[in-house]
This record gives structure tokens, C-alpha cells and sequence, in this order.
């Protein structure tokens, strides 16, 4: 037999939702968002099946074992990330993208935006359907085909029927105000206080108090270390 005589290499099978989902899960991942960017135009992507993905309930105990964290190299989480996606998408027969990385950056706040599962808040922060404002996007996974992905389950945003926002009155300094933009130097200035400890403990003072960040399931020790990451002491 030549070499030519190969048979050709059986082609990959369809990625489903399913697949992708229980994938995801078993490394840590939830699916927090899909698109078709044929019929929901983002940048930088024009066909197929785009999938996001972010921190499930299962990420911090495997996160907490992984060589990453273990062997404390620099951003751990965006490391296991890279890895941890990287090998889903080859896996899954997909191209893997990150919103970290950069410049230049991918566009994951516009291809959130496009999926329908995330919306902005009054302070211009992202909010999801479920996860609130309890967010971490970890990767995303571009796929050449289309295949069925189920509607996103909100016609609107949920800020539109909560008229207490109690995500304006939670920050101590009005870091996050009405309208935005996010006052940085205020939130830095305020968590280099002893005022600030409950924010670096427990997280985001303002991104707790929206009701959906209750439902997102996030380790206490996960957001402490997301703290301790965004403002190093
Ligand atoms: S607290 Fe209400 S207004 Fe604020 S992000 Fe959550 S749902 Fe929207
Ligand atoms: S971390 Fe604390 S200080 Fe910073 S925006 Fe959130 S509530 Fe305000």
C-alpha cells in the first residue's frame, strides 16, 4: 500500500450543546453564553458557533489541585485557563480565544453582549442572566459549524424589573455609580483601608448585593483570591 492508498482520516463528528456542556463541566467550565454570529453579528467572527465560557461551582476544589495553582505560577487562573480551555477546543475540534492576553484584546464584552445572556447594568458593568454580577469568563470556543444552541432565556435584561438596584447603594465609595464609569482609583484607595477587608474577603461589595450574584454559586475562597489578584497588598 502507498502512501496514497491512506484512507482519509473519518471526518469529526457534529459538536452538540450536550457534549459541549458535559465537557465543560467536567473541567470546571460552565457554558455561560452561545451565539450564531451569522444571525447575531459580533466582531471579529463571522460563522459558525461561538460558546462562552466561564468559572462553574466545580472550578475552585479543581482549580485548587491543578499545577497552576499548586505550583503558584504568575496569574494562575488565566494559566489554567490556557491550558484547561485550550485542550476543550482541540478536544471539541473548536478554536479556543481568551479575554486575557492582550493588547489587542478579543472582543468578549462585545460577544457577550451579542449572546443575549449578558446585559449591562446601571454602572455599565456586565450582568448574567444567571451568574449576576458574579462573572469570569474564562475562555470561548469558536466552532466552523453550526449546530443547535438553545435561545437565551431573558427577552430583556433583569435590571429592567428590579427598581431597587441595590448594586448603585453596596459600594461604600460609589465606586460603581449610576451610569458609570467604574471609579478605580476610589475602589483601589478604599480596599487599601481596614474598611476595605470585607470587600477583600468576601468580594465585591456592589456585585453582591445584586440578587441574581446570589444563584452564581461562587466559593468565598474564589473571590477572595480574585480580591487579593485585582488589588495585591
Ligand atoms: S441589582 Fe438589579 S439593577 Fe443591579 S445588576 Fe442586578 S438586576 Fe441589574
Ligand atoms: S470592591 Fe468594594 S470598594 Fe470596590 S467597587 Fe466593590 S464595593 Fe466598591
Amino acid at each position: 500500500m502507498t502512501l496514497t492508498d491512506q484512507p482519509a482520516p473519518a471526518p469529526r463528528s457534529l459538536p452538540t450543546w450536550c457534549s459541549i456542556e458535559t465537557a465543560a463541566a467536567a473541567a470546571g467550565l460552565e457554558v455561560c453564553a452561545a451565539l450564531h454570529p451569522a444571525r447575531q453579528p459580533v466582531q471579529a467572527l463571522a460563522g459558525g458557533t461561538l460558546i462562552l465560557l466561564g468559572t462553574g461551582t466545580a472550578f475552585w476544589p479543581l482549580f485548587k489541585t491543578s499545577p497552576e495553582y499548586q505550583d503558584s505560577v504568575p496569574d494562575p487562573v488565566d494559566s489554567w485557563s490556557g491550558r484547561v480551555v485550550g485542550a476543550l477546543a482541540r478536544d471539541l475540534g473548536g478554536t479556543a480565544y481568551f479575554p486575557f492576553g492582550g493588547p489587542p484584546y478579543t472582543p468578549f464584552i462585545n460577544w457577550a453582549l451579542a449572546s443575549g445572556r449578558f446585559f449591562t447594568s446601571p454602572s455599565q458593568m456586565l450582568v448574567h442572566d444567571t451568574a449576576g454580577m458574579m462573572i469570569s469568563l474564562r475562555g470561548a470556543i469558536h466552532f466552523e459549524q453550526e449546530f443547535d444552541i438553545p435561545p437565551a432565556p431573558l427577552a430583556q435584561s433583569p435590571c429592567d424589573s428590579c427598581p431597587s438596584r441595590p448594586c448603585l447603594a453596596a459600594c461604600p465609595v460609589s465606586a460603581l455609580a449610576d451610569g458609570g464609569p467604574y471609579d478605580l482609583a476610589a475602589c483601589h484607595a478604599y480596599l487599601d483601608t481596614s474598611a476595605g477587608a470585607g470587600c477583600m474577603s468576601g468580594g465585591c461589595l456592589a456585585r453582591r448585593a445584586c440578587p441574581l450574584s446570589r444563584s452564581a454559586g461562587r466559593d468565598p475562597e474564589q473571590t477572595a483570591h480574585h480580591m487579593r489578584h485585582f488589588h495585591p497588598q
